[in-house]
């Protein structure tokens, strides 16, 4: 199902990334093969609206980043948000790309559970689903059925207006539909990482070798 690179649907997958964890790379790697994305963009936050500012630097956080993507074909990290003053909201970004990628090309925003019951708060929130597909992938902790039980009422009509009943739907337009889509669950946060660094663990197989390497060498969320 793969398409050139170039005319296929484009997957992007936003976060703090501080540190970059397996909870999120085989999640979207599931999604880059399940829905035959030819590319999927890894786009740092510079300044995350919703939460407390990110305890590694942009630069480091971008480098683990680049690490963690480096052998995976597909992969691309895109530095946008990093080289835009301010917030960074995701509608900007998505119509940044929209505008570069062109209005036919499918874009698929991928979105853990919890970040996509918290997207009434997002900044122009409306305008989303409207410039990309929301592609859910189900975070331990919010199982499928927790999705109805927690969803506020502007996201349960969100989904049973726009929930695709298969992902190809996604390939067919550019934007609009919502796939929920099984990924393997992985119980790991980049909360409880820097908690665990800080109080002297590791984070060892919870990351990528490389970027445990990187934390280490650079002392990176040791309390000070
Ligand atoms: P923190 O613990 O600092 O909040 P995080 O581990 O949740 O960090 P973020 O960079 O905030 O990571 O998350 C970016 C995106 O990745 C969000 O859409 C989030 O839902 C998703 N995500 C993070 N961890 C997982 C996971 N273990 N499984 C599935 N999705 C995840």
């Amino acid at each position: 199902m793969t398409q050139h690179a170039g005319t296929g649907a484009v997957g992007l997958f936003g976060g703090t990334f501080d540190p970059v964890h397996f909870g999120h790379l085989r999640p979207a790697l599931e999604c880059l093969v399940a829905l035959g994305l030819p590319e999927l963009r890894l786009i740092p936050s510079a300044m995350p609206p919703h939460r407390a500012a990110p305890v590694a630097s942009p630069e480091q956080r971008l480098a683990m980043l680049r690490l963690a993507a480096a052998d995976q074909p597909g992969f691309v990290v895109d530095a946008r948000e990093l080289q835009r003053p301010g917030p960074s909201y995701t509608v900007d970004t998505l119509r940044e790309l929209r505008a570069e990628l062109g209005d036919a090309r499918p874009l698929c925003l991928l979105l853990g559970t919890d970040a996509f019951l918290g997207l009434p708060s997002w900044h122009h929130w409306q305008a989303l689903p409207e410039l990309a597909h929301l592609v859910v992938m189900h975070r331990p902790g919010f199982p499928r059925e927790a999705l109805a039980e927690r969803a506020d009422e502007a996201v349960r009509a969100l989904l049973a207006a726009r929930q695709l009943a298969s992902p190809t739907d996604l390939h067919g337009r550019p934007a609009g539909g919502i796939w929920l889509q099984p990924v393997t669950a992985l119980d790991i946060s980049a909360t409880a990482i820097r908690a665990s660094i800080g109080a002297g663990g590791s984070a060892r197989y919870l990351l990528p070798d490389a970027v445990w390497r990187y934390i280490e060498q650079n002392g990176l969320y040791r309390k000070v």
